[in-house]
This record gives structure tokens, C-alpha cells and sequence, in this order.
């Protein structure tokens, strides 16, 4: 059986503006439905890292936020610490940096209100069945939280290959420790002669993996490395590559086991809003954003976030090829448009393991609002 995604193609009027659009996807969606008085709604944004320009607008946020006010429920903005050293590795710097980038509870009507504590490790553990992972680590307020409304992003990632509901959620909702486990089969591959030995490298490795030898070379230590991948992103010289042997798939189970064991801390359905906006080849942690890989189409809703992943994805690869960034030249519409740009990680491979973990179908209806 298909499930709906309901969708909106962005085109809007003075008689209906954004506000409107929102309104009547919001309640397309159903998600009233399951909100009781009271209930604490966790809104799981990614706030963008510092140098970010295209993480989501906060004021697309405020007919989500007016419409669970109006349902009775108490909504706050929230995201978890990343396990690289940037401004969002603890609650105080992320706090300030949510409020830099304009997610103003007095502009939105809800607070941001980091999940993990002020140091990562205010966590929930959640017994899941999962192949990989049998106890994960969520971050204490989303696990705490009524409802779940993941508000996504979508675009490419440097090592899931996408970004859409089901990172948002496995990924975003874990603690530290939880975004550690998922890691664990991950790390960089040292191009020595790259190493220009700036030390950029070792300030951001958090797990003190990693040094500078007598010839001011990198030089990693395996043992202490936890897979976190912060240190592809500080070394502008290429000298620390993803290694392309770690295991890619176990990293996706993982994530998709993480993801399943937030949902199981919600009772009522968890709500998923894709925004296929700005969809550009890296993630919103990068500290840049690149130019998009196809035009602007939509913000996607349902209570399935593999289906609401699948339909993103088909929109994405359906859509004309934008050509002026990292997209390969060679790329038409109806290609894969994520594999192109990082063909290690088909996003295939994780919405399958998700299906099969009871998440979502990939089968879809998409229902125009
Ligand atoms: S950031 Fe790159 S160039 Fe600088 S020390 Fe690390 S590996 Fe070498
Ligand atoms: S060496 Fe390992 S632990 Fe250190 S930043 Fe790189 S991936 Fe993370």
C-alpha cells in the first residue's frame, strides 16, 4: 500500500502567500489529529553551521509553529551537539549560533531548546532490534518530547550520499555518544605529501586522534579515531580523505536503526517536512553552502519518512540539472542525481534497510496541495 506525501510546488498568490500554503499542507498531513493539550512538540531543525547560508529560513518555520499553538501543543526548536568541534559541538555556542542565524523565539513563538544537554550527555538510552545497534543514545528532550516534527532539509551529504527525514532524525536526534555509534565504521585516510602541516586538523579533532610528527606531517592514531569525520571538513589541503573502504552500508544501518529507535519513543505518528529547497551538493554542518543541483520545487509533508525521502528524491532526479557548481557536466534529468555527485553512497541502500525495518514503504502517493 502506497503512502501519501502531500506536496506543495511553491506556487503562491496575495490571496494565497506562504502562510496559506503551509496551513492547508500542515492539515493535509493530519498531524492535528494526534495533538493533545499540552503535549511538548520537538521541531528537530538543523540551525546551520556558522558560514552556512542555506540551511532553512526561520520564518518558514512560523505557520508550523502557529498551527501546533493553535492545536494545544507546546512546540520547541531543537537540535543535538555534532561530534566535530564547530559552533554547534555544545548547547551554549549552538544556542547562540541558532540566535545569530535568526531563530528568535519571540519571531517564531517557540524556544530553541537543545536536546543533549549543555555538553552532549543528556541522553535517553532505547532498547532497538536492530542489526548493528541494540541500545542507542538519543538525545534526552527529543526522546522526552510528545511528538516529533522533522523539519528537513534536503540535499547532499559528504558521506550518506542525501540528507533528507531519515538523517534528520537517526543522525540529528542521537546524543554524542549515539552520533559516535553510528561513526564507528568511518575515518580519514592520510595523503601525507598533501599535509602542509598547519595543525588546523589536530585543534578539531575532539578525540585527540590525531597529531604532528618530527617532519610536521599529519599523523593519525586508528585507535583513538571515532569515525567522526570533522577532520575532512578542516583540512583544506586534501591531506585527510574519507577512506573509501570503511563500510558505508553499515554506517547507513545505523543510521536507519537510530532513526527507528526515535520513533519508538513517540506513541502518536511523527510528522516529516521535506523542503526541497536549495538543494545543494553538502550538508548544512559544512560551514559554506555551494550552488544548487537543480531549481527550487517543493515542501513535501507525511507521517512516512521513507516515503517522504523516496518522493524528494524522484523530484530531485526528475528535475532540470543546474550545472553551475558541483554537478558532473555529464548528468541528465532522470539521473541520480546524489550518485552523481558521491557515487560511494547510493542512496538506495538506506532507504531499502529502512523499509525493511518497518520505518516507512518507499511506495508513495503524491498528493498535490
Ligand atoms: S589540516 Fe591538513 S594540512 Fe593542516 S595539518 Fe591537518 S592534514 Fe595537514
Ligand atoms: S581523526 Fe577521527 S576522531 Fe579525529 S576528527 Fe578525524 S574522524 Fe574525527
Amino acid at each position: 500500500m502506497p503512502n501519501s506525501v502531500y506536496y506543495w510546488n511553491l506556487r503562491s498568490s496575495l490571496k494565497a502567500p506562504y502562510e496559506l500554503r503551509m496551513k492547508r499542507l500542515l492539515k493535509a498531513s493530519g498531524v492535528n489529529e494526534h495533538l493533545g493539550s499540552g503535549d511538548m512538540v520537538a521541531v528537530k531543525i538543523h540551525f546551520g553551521e556558522q558560514g552556512t547560508t542555506g540551511f532553512l529560513r526561520p520564518l518558514w518555520l512560523r505557520p508550523l509553529i502557529a498551527f501546533l499553538k493553535k492545536a494545544g501543543a507546546r512546540p520547541f526548536l531543537t537540535d543535538a551537539s555534532t561530534l566535530y568541534v564547530g559552533q554547534r559541538g555544545e548547547a551554549v555556542s549552538h544556542a547562540m549560533l541558532a540566535a545569530a542565524h535568526g531563530f528568535d523565539p519571540l519571531a517564531l513563538g517557540a524556544p530553541v531548546i537543545i536536546a543533549d544537554g549543555i555538553r552532549g550527555q543528556h541522553q535517553q538510552e532505547v532498547e532497538v532490534n536492530g542489526k548493528h545497534v541494540r541500545t542507542a543514545y538519543i538525545a534526552g528532550d527529543i526522546a522526552q518530547a510528545d511528538l516529533l516534527v522533522a523539519v528537513s532539509h534536503v540535499k547532499g551529504h559528504e558521506l550518506a550520499g542525501f540528507g533528507g527525514a531519515l538523517k534528520n532524525v537517526g543522525m540529528g536526534c542521537a546524543s554524542k555518544q549515539g552520533k559516535m555509534h553510528q561513526h564507528m565504521t568511518t575515518g580519514p585516510t592520510v595523503v601525507r605529501e598533501h599535509c602542509v602541516g598547519c595543525g588546523t586538523c589536530v585543534r578539531m579533532c575532539a578525540a585527540g586522534a590525531l597529531g604532528l610528527d618530527k617532519e610536521k606531517r599529519v599523523r593519525l592514531d586508528e585507535k583513538l579515531c571515532v569515525g567522526c569525520g570533522a577532520c575532512f571538513l578542516a583540512c583544506r589541503h586534501n591531506a585527510l580523505q574519507i577512506n573509501w573502504k570503511t563500510d558505508v552500508r553499515e554506517f547507513l544501518e545505523r543510521m536507519m536503526e537510530y532513526a527507528a529507535a526515535v520513533v519508538q519513543t513517540k506513541s502518536k505518528p511523527c510528522l516529516y517536512l521535506n523542503f526541497v529547497i536549495d538543494v545543494v551538493p553538502d550538508c548544512d554542518c559544512m560551514g559554506f553552502t555551494d550552488a544548487p543541483v537543480c531549481p527550487d520545487l517543493g515542501v513535501l509533508a507525511s507521517t512516512d519518512p521513507v516515503a517522504v525521502d523516496q518522493a524528494s528524491l524522484d523530484l530531485v532526479n526528475q528535475a532540470p540539472c543546474l550545472y553551475q557548481g558541483a554537478l558532473p557536466k555529464e548528468t541528465r534529468p532522470g539521473d541520480d542525481k546524489f550518485l552523481a555527485l558521491r557515487p560511494h553512497a547510493p542512496r538506495a541502500m538506506g532507504l531499502d534497510y529502512a523499509e525493511k525495518l518497518g520505518l516507512g514503504t518507499r511506495k508513495y502517493k503524491l498528493i498535490k496541495v
